[in-house]
Parts: structure tokens; sequence; C-alpha cells
């Protein structure tokens, strides 16, 4: 239990107004968008400054309470799921655009930014900040650099940690810590910046990001090529990757999914369709109708039936924010949702989306996938309900046999939604025990009391 001496302490670092402490209060960030147990936080804390939230840190650090940051909570692997009397600090008043470099393509954020009001801004300058995640609307720019977060345009903008250029952030004695700089090269020291992003807030509390921009895309051209057979799209993205076109975005979508999300959002998508492929090329635009001429012909060669172009910016956003909507989609379905993202090389998946079906029919599963194709990284999406358990008992099962399916292809637990509490427990078998060692020793260097969000990525430190 927290000390009343504690609280006070904490209320006297963030103020009053920004100390929750009833219950009801409490229990809203007791648990996450991974399907695990809650667990009540003593007291949950909203700094409105950098300097407060270094107080906090200090305070925890001091009394020996452990600290889970929370940016907007839709991780997926229960890393924001705080321990038992621990303290929850929100990072969402910390929300700030700093600054904003059209000439020197960068800017200076706080961690509560929201990343599709940040790409937003960007973008009304004429700049262009690629990762976007699905849940981008909500999601924080502190919580996308945590878990290195990717998105539907990975496959030729890379990911998160492809834009962090410096990081601003308190160790666990709330000694500020500056890693990298606002140049476009420096090596000025340890690489730190590397070791915080994808940490998932076990090695500092991130409170200043400085991010790369790039310009803006000269031209982009959406399609959707609409299959009867699965192995045909899975193959198409296959065939893409292997005749060297890199499209900014390369989805895919099963049945399941399609017609999820089609009586979600009313998109028009082809309900009838086995599987579909959602495909975005940009740049220069005699580059862009090259690459989609070449896109038709292999779609039409491995079995596409039909190939939609969107004709207009409205007709586009609608496709793309129908398939951000998959997973609310495949959610309203049943109580349950267990969304995976083990992830494979890219050839390898009509071997993964077979596995999948494979897993499904073996376990009696309804499993919708889709996902960043083009990255191999598919979101297997399991429909359930975790009170049935013996239901639950084949869904634990069908899950390892995914991760494993996926290991056994030279492939990774999880390609962008962190290892948090959820997988924790499986990371050996993706590495070896010494590897592990070696990180909990990092973790023990930095974090001696192991105060920042203990448990997670690496189990007990
Ligand atoms: C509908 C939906 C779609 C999604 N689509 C994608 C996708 O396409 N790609 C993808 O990669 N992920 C996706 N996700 C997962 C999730 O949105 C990302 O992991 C995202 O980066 C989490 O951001 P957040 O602000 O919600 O962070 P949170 O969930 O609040 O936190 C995530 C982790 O970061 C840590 N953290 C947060 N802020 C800080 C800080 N300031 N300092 C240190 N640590 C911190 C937390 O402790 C936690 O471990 C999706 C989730 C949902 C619900």
């Amino acid at each position: 239990m927290v000390s009343t001496g504690f609280i006070k302490a904490l209320a006297d670092a963030v103020g009053k107004d920004n100390l929750l402490m009833d219950e009801a209060d409490r229990a809203v960030y007791a648990y996450d968008a991974a399907v695990l147990e809650p667990v009540m936080p003593a007291a949950v804390v909203r700094p409105v400054t950098a300097e407060s939230l270094g107080r906090v840190v200090r305070l925890c650090h001091e009394s020996n309470v452990p600290l889970t940051v929370r940016g907007a909570g839709t991780n997926l692997s229960g890393g924001t799921i705080p321990k038992a009397h621990g303290v929850v600090v929100l990072t969402n008043a910390l929300n700030r655009i700093l600054e904003l470099h059209e000439e020197d393509l960068y800017a200076v954020v706080e961690p509560g930014v929201i990343t599709a009001k940040f790409a937003a801004a960007v973008e009304a300058r004429g700049l262009f900040y690629p990762p976007d995640p699905g849940s981008q609307a909500v999601s924080t720019l502190g919580g996308n650099v945590a878990e290195n977060a990717g998105g539907l345009r990975g496959l030729k903008y890379g990911v998160t940690r492809d834009y962090v250029m410096g990081l601003e952030f308190f160790d666990v004695h709330g000694d500020v810590i500056k890693t990298g700089a606002r140049t476009v090269k420096c090596v000025t020291g340890y690489n730190l910046a590397s070791l915080l992003v994808g940490s998932e807030g076990t090695l500092g509390v991130i409170y200043k990001i400085f991010l790369k921009l790039i310009p803006q895309p000269q031209h982009r051209k959406s399609m959707m090529a609409v299959f009867d057979a699965v192995s045909g799209a899975s193959q198409t993205v296959a065939a893409i990757i292997a005749e060297k076109i890199v499209p900014a975005t390369l989805e895919f979508l099963d049945n399941f999914t399609i017609r999820a999300v089609e009586s979600f959002s009313r998109a028009g998508l082809p309900t009838d369709a086995a599987a579909m492929l959602l495909i975005e090329v940009d740049g220069h635009p005699a580059q862009v109708e090259e690459d989609a001429a070449k896109l038709e012909t292999i779609c039409r060669r491995l079995g596409a039936q039909q190939l939609r172009v969107a004709q207009t910016a409205e007709e586009r956003d609608k496709v793309w924010e129908a398939r951000r909507a998959a997973l609310s989609a495949l959610a309203k379905l049943k109580p349950t949702v267990v969304l995976e993202d083990a992830t494979v090389p890219r050839s390898r998946i009509p071997d993964m989306v077979q596995a999948v079906q494979e897993i499904a029919a073996k376990y009696n599963l309804t499993i919708g996938t889709f996902g960043h194709a083009g990255d191999g990284n598919l979101h297997p999406t399991i429909l359930t309900d975790r009170r049935n358990t013996e239901e639950w008992h084949r869904v634990e099962r069908a899950v390892e046999e995914i991760f494993d399916r996926a290991l056994a292809m030279g492939g990774t637990l999880s390609g962008e939604h962190g290892i948090g509490l959820a997988k924790a427990p499986f990371m050996e078998k993706e590495t070896t025990r010494a590897t592990l060692q070696y990180a909990r020793r990092i973790k023990r260097a930095l974090d001696p009391k192991n105060i920042l969000n203990p448990g997670k990525v690496i189990g007990e430190a």
C-alpha cells in the first residue's frame, strides 16, 4: 500500500486537481486494449508540465512505488496495465507541438500529442510524417515511440524508429537524459534513443521527442484488388515484393474481415470476395503510373477478377478509413477479441495465411485475418468470449500455435504491437535465455528497484 505521505507528495507535484484517487477514476486506468485482467492502480496522476512529470518519477523511485506511463492506452499487449498499488502517469496533458521546422525537416513534440493531429499539422506545412498506426486518431506519439509503432505505410516508409532523431527523457531517478540531436547526423555518445524506442516504458519516461519529417509525395494512387481465392491474394503480395515494386501500402483483408468492415463502415467493399488487397503507390506521377500498371498486371496474372482504382480523394480516404476500422468492426461481433501480430518474412505470407486457416479449423475458432501483408505482418484476430472457459483454452493453444508457426518460418512474435505482459512469457520461444538475461541486466543496471513499468517485455527483472 502507498502511504498518505506519498499521496500528499504526489498532489504537491502535480496539483491536487491532477491527482485521481476515486475508485471509479482509477478503474478506468486498470486495463488497456489487451485481453488481460485489469489491475487497479493506487493513484493516477496527470502532470501538466515536464518538470512535474520528472518530480513524479523521482518520488516513485524514492518511495519504491512502481510507475506505469500511459498515453492513450491503445497498446494491444498489456503495456499499460499497472502493477498493483502502483501509480499510472498520464501524458495527455503534455500535448504540445513545441517546434516545427520546415527548412530543417524536423519537429519537437511532447509525448501526449495525438498521432493523427501531428500528421495533419505537418501536412498543413506541405510535409509528411509517415508512421500511421491504425489507432492514429487516438494514439499518442509517446506511446508510438515506446512501442516502436508501425502502421499501414511501413513497407515503403518504415516505422516510428526511423523518424526518431532524438529524445529527452527522465531516468528512474527523475534526472534528465538527452540523446540524439536536431541534426540529420549525430554520433555523439551511445545511441540511447534506440534503446528507448520500443522499450515500453521500462527504461525511462519520455517527455520530449525530436521527429524527422520528409517532403510529401507528389502523387498517390490507391487501388483495390479483389480475389475469389485467398491464395491468389497472398501470392500476389509475395509477387509484388519479388518484382521489386515498393508500394506505400499493401494491406490484406480476408472475406470475414471484409464483411465485418463493410457492415460497420459501408464503404462499398466487395463482400463476396474471398480476399482483397488494398494498395497505394505514391511518388513522382510518372513513377506512380508505371508502378500502378505493373501492379495491375501482377494482380490480374494471379487471379484478381476486379481492380478498382479510387477516382477521387474522398473515395480513396473512405476505403482507407474502412481499413483502419477493421479491428473495431471485428470487435463488435463477439465479447472478446484477441488480435495477434506475429510477423514473417514477406515471401512467407502465403504460408502464414494458410497456417492461420489451418489453426482456425484445428481449434474450431473464428479467426478474421487482415493486416500489413507487405510487411509480412498479418493480424489474425480471434473472435471469442473469454467467459467460455473451454473455448478460451482453445484460443490460448491457437495463439501459441500462431507464434510457433510464424517462428518456424523465420518470423517474430511481434511486428509492431510490442511484448508487454501478454507476450513476455513467450520470449524464450524466439530468443535465447542468455539474451533475456542480458536484457534483464540492462534493466537492473538502469532501474535496480524495478520501478519503471515492471513485468513488461522481459518479465520480472
Ligand atoms: C484499433 C487499433 C489499431 C492499431 N493499429 C496499430 C498499427 O497499425 N500499428 C501499430 O504499431 N500498433 C497499432 N495498434 C497498437 C497501439 O495503438 C500502438 O502500440 C500505439 O503506439 C500505442 O500508443 P498509445 O498512445 O495508446 O500508448 P499506450 O498504449 O498508452 O502505451 C504504450 C506503451 O508505451 C509506454 N509509454 C507511453 N508513453 C510513454 C512515455 N512518454 N515514455 C515512456 N513510455 C511511454 C507505455 O508505458 C506502454 O508500455 C493499434 C491499436 C488499436 C486499438
